[in-house]
């Protein structure tokens, strides 16, 4: 691309400490790196992103207190690009972080929000928040499973957080915070036209500055760089060389969502009794407060090692796009979603809170690429929802919708596709803002 226009220009990138917001921003930045653009990541001293990783990005950590630091280190790298006849163009922020909204307005630099999900979470935020003001919640059990009107296909059960209670202030304001964009000028999402055709035109019309839906990122920049916080165990790929084609369930809910002890005994048994080759991502805090050995059942410790593998992180991107991989447990985070849908990897949803409720709908009802195992697990029908996944005739078409889906996702990255058009919008509109 035009890297001439580009290449004074920087972007100052603002990730919250979250493995599924740090992961994306940080690939917005490799996405904006390619295209000219110089690349400061001010991150919090609390996990910290390795910059080994980014050798290419300069990192600044920001003390404690994170608004006043940041005011202060902004205006010095204001004055030294300056004086390298460089501008800085914009601070690129996670949508959780208002704090950087006044930092930018106050020094006159634009911020552009992005946000990690789906459009129609934004959207169900929105909609949360004109429940309260209509005074709507405590909202009645009996109507759960109604279709919230203006968001089809959610239920009133897949909102960003339970309705048929009070919900505390605080948490009332976390919402309505998150859904105003105070003084930013864009807004970038990860997603993309061909998922989210309509909820898009319905989010540009709440929302009058530009939205730039682009997705996945990890396939526009540099899908070989490693985001984790968590060290990445590679054996896995080894032992995937040795499995059959489509063969392996691969399990894994992500950074923050936990098992207890009688999910994680029913999830073994489960798996044991499938017969499936598995991959199981249990980190170090999965469960709280126990060492997760030690609840592991005996039957299930027999299993690993041939059948199965139990791993505390994996490359999960690989993993996914692994031919031996046949399909994938999660808990439906958008970043883990939207990566199975580029590897053509139907899905068994077990969402946990916010936004996966949402995206396990879509998955499930709207998609058709996923089954959802509701209620309490126990190990009968996780064995029977494993096996529709990977060998019965459902599991077969739901593999086959999700290759169109990837097929779609790849279209849309190509010239003239989506999200390539939407990223080279998001580059001209970068490169022309004020300084
Ligand atoms: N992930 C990974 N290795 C693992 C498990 C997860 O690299 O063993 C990555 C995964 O690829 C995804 C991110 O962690 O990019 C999790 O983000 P997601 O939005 O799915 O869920 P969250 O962690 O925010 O709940």
């Amino acid at each position: 691309m035009e890297q001439s226009r580009t290449q004074k220009h920087t972007v100052v990138l603002v990730p919250l400490p979250l493995q599924g917001h740090m992961t994306p921003m940080l690939q917005l930045g490799s996405i904006l790196y390619s295209k000219g653009f110089s690349i400061v990541v001010a991150h919090s001293e609390f996990r910290p992103p390795n910059p080994l990783n980014h050798p290419e990005f300069i990192f600044h950590p920001l003390s404690d207190g994170l608004s006043a630091p940041m005011e202060d280190y902004m205006v010095q790298l204001m004055e030294d690009q300056k004086l390298q006849g460089h501008q800085v163009s914009c601070i690129i922020y996670d949508s959780h972080l208002c704090f950087v909204d006044s930092v930018a307005t106050h020094l006159n630099i634009p911020g552009i929000i992005l946000r990690p999900d789906m459009a129609v979470y934004m959207l169900a935020f929105r909609y949360i928040c004109q429940l309260e003001a209509e005074n709507r919640i405590p909202f009645p059990e009996s109507r759960l499973l109604d279709p919230v009107p203006e968001l089809d296909p959610l239920r009133f059960k897949d909102l960003p957080h339970p309705i048929t209670k009070e919900i505390p202030e605080w948490i009332m304001d976390f919402f309505a915070s998150s859904v105003n964009i105070r003084s930013s000028v864009a807004i970038i999402l990860n997603t993309t036209d061909c998922l989210e055709h309509s909820t898009l035109s319905r989010l540009q019309q709440c929302y009058k500055v530009p939205c730039f839906p682009i997705a996945p990122l990890h396939k526009l920049g540099a899908a070989a760089t490693s985001t984790s916080f968590l060290e990445e165990d590679q054996r896995c790929i080894h032992w995937l060389e040795k499995q059959p084609s489509n063969s392996v369930l691969y399990i894994s809910l992500g950074s923050i969502a936990c098992v207890n002890e009688q999910e994680l005994t029913e999830t073994a048994w489960g798996l044991a009794n499938s017969g499936i080759p598995f991959i199981w991502v249990l980190r170090s805090d999965s469960m709280d407060g126990s060492q997760l050995e030690d609840n592991f059942p005996e039957g299930v410790k027999a299993l690993l090692g041939e059948r199965g593998l139990i791993v505390k992180w994996v490359p999960q991107k690989k993993v996914l796009a692994h031919s031996a991989v046949g399909g994938f447990w999660s808990h439906c985070g958008w970043n883990s979603t939207i990566e199975s849908i580029c590897e053509g990897v139907p899905m068994i949803c077990r969402p946990h809170f916010a936004d996966q409720l949402s995206n396990a709908r879509y998955l499930t009802y709207e998609w058709k690429v996923g089954l959802e195992i509701e209620n309490v697990l126990d190990r009968g029908s996780i064995e029977k929802s494993i096996r529709r996944l990977m060998v019965d005739a459902e599991g077969k078409e739901m593999r086959q919708r999700m290759s169109v889906m990837k097929d779609k996702l790849e279209a849309g990255l190509q010239k003239g596709g989506s999200s390539y058009e939407s990223l080279n919008d998001l580059t001209e509109f970068i490169s022309q803002l004020p300084s």
